[in-house]
């Protein structure tokens, strides 16, 4: 809901900047309904006005009125650094509409454009876009993302590139950064009113406790620590998990140098710039816990606000343990329903880790792995299991495969039962970068047709699709490594 906070310390007004002759480049149908926006048979709005408004041309239209567009500021760690304040660089707030914030990404310069021009490429916009609304229909906690406008203007980046702007929703998109920020300016009055405005808005169950700010620091925890292990699941990696880009709501947000996991590695760095890989796909929780930590910090002062210093540390302390206990639980229950276990088994954990380690030895195709092993039969010949092909040390394999099978006995359900079950949460496809290039690279050539194409594939990312077969391949060999990275 609408970020009420005002103050020059916070936020300012700011209309977003016009671009040239804007045009729709994708648009959402699902995203539209979330805010209840009619749409006509071509699949855009029926309020012509719309165009314009999410070009950043107009703030209003026949039927809506965004009264006052902003900018807010936050501040942040990134890359394990204190960075002092941040703030919508380029992301502008147009108001409220059916309980979701809707921002213009890439809308110009604000008070906070730093050295930027507030502006985002076409690529990017449609990575965000297509990863937005594939990450909400594999049951991700997510932004969404409601369309990207286009435009012939350029802006300048390694080389010159089209600008676009995404439109994107969020019940919220306060961050852990706006925490940091009240806190570096020692702004407990502030940072109080942060924190109020999120319990009464978002965690109403925080809000009749003794200890009200602590449990709103459990709860964003919580909500980060089963986002994290539900990205390592489906093999998700967020590339820049700078506190700046961590939703206090535990959504994914900020997408940009992400990336799925297509040959497994366990320390996959999905972001070119990201040269130390403090993001790699393994590191993920740690660094989210690292973030909740920050949160810690920032959240201090208003622990203390009923306890002691060294009371309050150790409350704190206590609560951010948690996370740990909490991921751990949820990485476990997410593993098991891959492999089809129902019951929680001592040796599990074991079973997991070692088939991780296995295809990380042979770079498995990740997904592909998990949606396949459905098909094994309790009591399948191990020779026959086409899957052990895909590994180089034969011998291990067989004896993993053996001791899943064992495992399987038991179990109380029947094969086809636990196929179903298997192919609900191990996806068939998944966004992978080369399709995401593809479509990039036949959008700039004003040829949209792909991004609909996937935006359609992806939002049944559980369904068979067979006609579909080839975008739930990982890429061949002779395709040219995406490489991705921070803020384009
Ligand atoms: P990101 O790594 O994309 O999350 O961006 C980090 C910070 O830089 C955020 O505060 C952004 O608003 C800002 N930023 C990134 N790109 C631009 C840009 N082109 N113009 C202005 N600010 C930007
Ligand atoms: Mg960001």
């Amino acid at each position: 809901m609408a970020f009420t906070l005002s103050g020059d310390d916070v936020c300012h007004t700011i209309s977003p900047t016009p671009i040239t002759a804007p045009y729709w480049v994708a648009f959402s149908s699902s995203a539209a309904e979330l805010i209840g926006l009619p749409l006509s048979a071509d699949g855009f709005p029926k309020d012509k006005g719309w165009l314009d408004i999410l070009a950043g041309n107009q703030t209003s239209s026949e039927n809506h009125q965004f009264l006052e567009p902003k900018a807010t500021a936050y501040s942040g760690h990134q890359f394990g650094m204190w960075a002092g304040q941040l703030g919508d660089g380029r992301a502008i707030l147009l108001g409220e509409i059916s309980g979701q914030e809707l921002q213009l990404k890439g809308s110009g310069k604000t008070r906070y454009s730093r050295m930027g021009d507030g502006r985002a490429v076409l690529r990017s916009s449609i990575r965000e876009f297509l990863c937005s609304e594939a990450m909400h229909a594999l049951g991700m906690p997510t932004s969404r993302a409601l369309a990207i406008v286009g435009s012939k203007q350029t802006v300048v980046r390694e080389t010159l590139e089209t600008l676009a702007v995404c439109a994107r929703l969020a019940p919220s998109f306060i961050r852990i950064g706006h925490f940091e920020h009240f806190a570096s300016l020692g702004s407990i009055d502030r940072l109080k009113e942060l924190a109020d405005l999120l319990i009464q808005d978002h965690y109403p169950e925080c809000s009749n406790t003794n200890e009200p700010y602590l449990e709103l620091f459990s709860a964003i925890c919580k909500r980060n620590a089963l986002l994290v292990a539900q990205w390592q699941a489906v093999g998700f990696c967020h590339g820049v998990l700078n506190t700046d880009n961590i939703s206090a709501l535990g959504l994914t947000i900020d997408y940009g140098p992400f990336g799925f996991l297509d040959y497994f590695q366990i320390d996959h760095i999905c972001n070119h710039s990201d040269q130390g890989g403090r993001y790699a796909y393994h590191r993920q929780p740690q660094i989210m816990h690292w973030n909740m930590a920050c949160l810690a910090s920032a959240i201090l002062p208003l622990i203390q606000l009923n306890h002691a210093d060294e009371q309050a540390q150790t409350l704190l302390k206590s609560a951010l343990d948690n996370f740990s206990v909490i991921y751990a639980q949820s990485w476990q229950s997410h593993f098991r329903q891959k492999l089809g276990l129902q019951i929680n088994l001592d040796d599990d954990v074991q079973l997991i880790e070692r088939l991780l380690q296995a295809m990380h030895d042979s770079r498995v195709d990740y997904t592909g792995f998990f949606r396949q092993l459905s098909q094994i039969k309790r009591t399948s010949a191990i020779k026959d299991i086409s899957l052990r092909n895909q590994f180089i040390d034969r011998v291990n394999i067989d004896q993993w495969f053996t001791d899943y099978l064992t495992r399987l006995q038991s179990e109380s359900c029947e094969d086809l039962e636990r196929a179903q079950l298997m192919n609900k949460v191990n996806p068939k496809y998944i966004l992978r970068n080369h399709l995401a290039q593809i479509a990039i690279e036949k959008a700039q050539k004003d040829d949209f047709s792909e991004i609909n194409k996937l935006l359609e594939i992806l939002s049944h990312p559980f369904d068979e699709q067979s006609e579909n077969e080839l975008y739930s391949m990982p890429p061949s060999s002779d395709v040219d490594y995406v490489s991705v990275s921070c803020s384009s």
